[in-house]
């Protein structure tokens, strides 16, 4: 008796999952919620592979409102995010890193974030994420070309514009 108590609590607990509705957020970092091109010399410094800019950005948005929204069990939030144009190998990893630092020192950690997908600059976004996109799948991103390929593959996509507000609209959305 206690054994089936347990399954069908299990079962039910499965349908409840199932019929929640979820949405996927994948953030850009550069020029999206990181003001990487507002740091003195950012191209210069870039250049010769420092990887201080990347610490050194400001937040673009609000980052303890993000995390809070972030932390809905209606999202799955993640990272994706592109390494240093022309960058060598050892730098793009000090710039994977460093990514990884400034984001954790904003309030995004692995209790909010799900997956950090810090891929070579220039790679399409919508293949880098290993997964068929639908139009649940939401990229926030300042390229014009990484969303036309975000929405080519059947994704939706933002601009930098407005993320609070945008990701605040698709929680109501999906309550
Ligand atoms: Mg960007």
């Amino acid at each position: 008796m206690c054994y089936n108590g347990i399954k069908l609590s299990a079962r039910a607990q499965k349908v409840r999952y199932l019929k929640m509705k979820k949405f996927n957020i994948y953030l850009d970092m550069d020029g999206t919620i990181a003001n990487l091109y507002n740091v003195p010399n950012w191209l210069e410094k870039l250049k010769n592979e420092d990887t201080t800019p990347y610490e050194q950005a400001e937040s673009l948005v609000d980052m303890e409102l993000l995390s809070e929204l972030l932390k809905s069990p209606l999202v799955s939030a993640n990272i994706l995010s592109w390494t240093s144009k022309g960058g060598s190998i050892k730098y793009n990893r000090k710039v994977r890193y460093s990514k990884l630092r400034w984001l954790q020192s904003h309030g995004l950690d692995m209790h909010i974030i799900d997956k950090y997908i810090i891929v070579p600059y220039g790679t399409n976004k919508a293949e880098a994420i290993g997964t068929r996109l639908n139009s649940s799948f939401y990229l926030f991103d300042d390229e014009l070309n990484n969303r036309l390929n975000w929405m080519n593959a059947g994704g939706t996509a933002y601009g930098a514009e407005k993320i609070i507000e945008k990701i605040r609209f698709l929680l109501d959305l999906y309550k």
